[in-house]
């Protein structure tokens, strides 16, 4: 992959910024007691339909890290922080979240940023999977890095260019740039 500019990339959050699946498996074994599985089950985007767990708790958990990320204990990805605090000195950082709710997710982002590097971050919280591109148009980015397969090839289709955060749920199911940490989205934009 050609470098990129810093000013011209934006991050999905969970499953890139967040170690979301973390924080979904401590929860589901602190205040329900499952501890039967790791983030290598989650062979699908959707969690309900690759594990055997009742669509209630998995709600009840998502919930939780929609609404409460801070209290939950969130964790960033790896390397995560170094990274875009880095950028955010060559461009302000841009976040686009399918997430519902702004505000936590805002709290969390200050919360793990700090203030300074999240006085120059552009956060999109907008519900919807497939609207992204709607905002990347909107914000003058080119360059998206996510966890969904769906979205980064439904991006593509549109004109972007997106990168796939390898996880297991994307496996096999995309023929996409693809990176698997911090450390290279780094390498790539600098
Ligand atoms: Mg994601």
């Amino acid at each position: 992959m050609r470098k990129i500019d810093p000013t011209l990339i934006g991050f999905d959050i969970d499953g890139v910024v967040a170690d979301t699946v973390e924080a979904f498996f401590r929860l589901a074994k602190q205040r329900h007691g499952i501890d039967k599985f790791t983030a290598a089950h989650i062979t699908e985007f959707d969690v309900a339909k690759c594990l055997p767990i009742a669509p209630q708790i998995i709600d009840a958990i998502f919930d939780t890290l929609l609404e409460a990320p801070i209290e939950a204990d969130m964790k960033p990805m790896p390397d995560a922080v170094a990274v875009l605090t880095m950028l955010s000195h060559h461009a302000p950082l841009t976040f686009i979240t399918a997430r519902p709710l702004q505000q936590p997710i805002a709290e969390w982002l200050e919360y793990i940023l700090g203030p300074a590097t999240f006085a120059r971050t552009r956060l999109i919280a907008m519900g919807d999977h497939d609207k992204k591109s709607t905002y990347l148009k909107k914000l003058g980015i080119q360059y998206f890095v996510d966890d969904r397969a769906e979205t980064c090839i439904n991006l593509k289709e549109q004109g972007f260019s997106p990168v796939v955060f390898n996880q297991p749920w994307n496996q096999g199911q995309h023929n996409l740039p693809c990176v698997s940490s911090w450390r290279e989205i780094g390498a790539l934009c600098t």
